[in-house]
C-alpha cells in the first residue's frame, strides 16, 4: 500500500492535490493466497471473492461480494475503494463510484492501478478501442456518452471538452489512424499464440519455470511493442494537442477521445490527458469543497 501511495501522489492531479486526500489500508488475511482465475481452474478462498473472468473477459478483475466490500471498508471513512488483489496475472477493473481492482504484483500495476482509480474515481471512459472486451456496441449510435473523455460531437462550439481545444485545431483530428491499427495489428497476432502457450502451461499444471519463462517472454515483447506505440505517439504532428482524435470507448468509428494518447487509452508510463486530468480535479473538488 505504501509502494502505491507513493505512485498515486507522483502523478498529476493527485501530485498537485495531495493534501485533499486521506489513504486508510485494510487488511483482512485470506484463508487462501491469490485470486479466482476460473479459465485455469482456480479458485481461492479469499475475503473478498475477487475473480479473474468477470463478465467473460479474462483480464477482468471484479468481485460480486458487495457486502463483504461494505463490511470491509466500513473500517474507515471512504468516498473511493481500492482491492488490492494478490496476483501477478494481468488485470483489473474499476466501475464508477463503486470500487476499483488491480492485480498488485503484475508487471503493468503502476500502469492498471492509475487506468481503474479514473474509472472509479472520475467516471473516465476506455479511451481504448482495440482490445477485445466484454461489451459490444456499449456506446448507442447516435447517443452522447455521459463520461467525460468520449464524445459522439464534433462541433467546435459544442464540444464537451471545448475550453480546453487546441487553438486552430482541426475536427477530427488527424492522427495517423490507419498506422496505429497496423502496428496494433501486428502486436495482437504476435501475442496470440503466446497467450495460448502461457494458457496450455498452467492448465497443464507445467513446472512454476516454464510458466515463469512464458510469462517473461511475453512481457519482454510487450513492453517492445509499448516503446514502439510510446514513440510513434510522441513522433505524431498532432501529439501533446487537444483535439478530438477517433477511435475511443471500444469503437473504432463515430467515438473520439480528447488527446492522441492517456492513461485511459494505452498501457504505460503517462499522465492522464488534459480532459481526463481536467475531470479527476472537478471529482476532487466536489468531495473537498
Ligand atoms: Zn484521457
Amino acid at each position: 500500500m505504501k509502494k502505491f501511495t507513493k505512485i498515486f501522489f507522483e502523478q498529476e492531479p493527485y501530485k498537485t492535490y495531495k493534501s485533499k486526500f486521506n489513504i486508510y489500508g485494510i487488511y483482512k488475511p485470506s484463508q487462501e493466497n491469490g485470486t479466482d482465475n476460473p479459465n485455469n481452474g482456480v479458485y481461492k478462498n479469499t475475503v473478498l471473492s475477487t475473480t479473474f473472468n468477470s463478465l467473460s473477459s479474462d483480464r477482468y478483475l471484479l468481485t460480486e461480494d458487495n457486502k463483504a466490500v461494505r463490511d470491509l471498508a466500513a473500517h474507515a471513512p471512504y468516498d473511493a475503494i481500492y482491492i488490492m488483489v494478490n496476483t501477478d496475472k494481468y488485470g483489473g477493473g474499476g466501475i464508477y463510484n463503486l470500487y476499483a481492482t488491480f492485480a498488485a504484483d503484475n508487471v503493468w500495476n503502476e500502469y492498471i492501478f492509475l487506468h481503474e482509480f479514473g474509472h472509479c474515481f472520475a467516471g473516465l471512459a476506455d479511451e481504448y478501442y482495440t482490445s477485445d472486451v466484454s461489451y459490444n456496441d456499449f456506446y448507442s449510435k447516435g447517443i452522447e456518452p455521459t463520461e467525460p473523455n468520449i464524445t459522439a460531437l464534433l462541433d467546435k462550439n459544442s464540444i464537451k471538452w471545448k475550453e480546453y481545444l487546441t487553438p486552430g485545431i482541426e475536427l477530427p483530428t488527424p492522427w495517423k489512424k490507419n498506422e496505429y491499427e497496423i502496428i496494433d495489428n501486428d502486436w495482437m497476432k504476435e501475442r496470440a499464440p503466446l497467450i495460448k502457450k502461457i494458457s496450455s502451461l498452467i492448465a497443464t499444471n507445467a513446472p512454476k519455470e516454464s510458466v515463469k519463462a512464458a510469462e517473461n517472454e511475453y512481457y519482454v515483447k510487450e513492453q517492445k511493442h509499448v516503446d514502439i506505440l510510446d514513440n510513434f505517439f510522441k513522433k505524431n504532428p498532432s501529439w501533446g494537442k487537444v483535439g478530438a482524435y477517433e477511435g475511443a470507448g471500444y469503437s473504432s468509428q463515430g467515438l473520439y477521445r480528447p488527446m492522441i494518447d492517456c492513461i485511459m487509452f494505452s498501457k504505460g508510463k503517462k499522465p492522464y490527458c488534459k480532459v481526463c486530468e481536467e475531470a479527476i480535479i472537478r471529482m476532487i473538488k466536489f468531495y473537498t469543497e
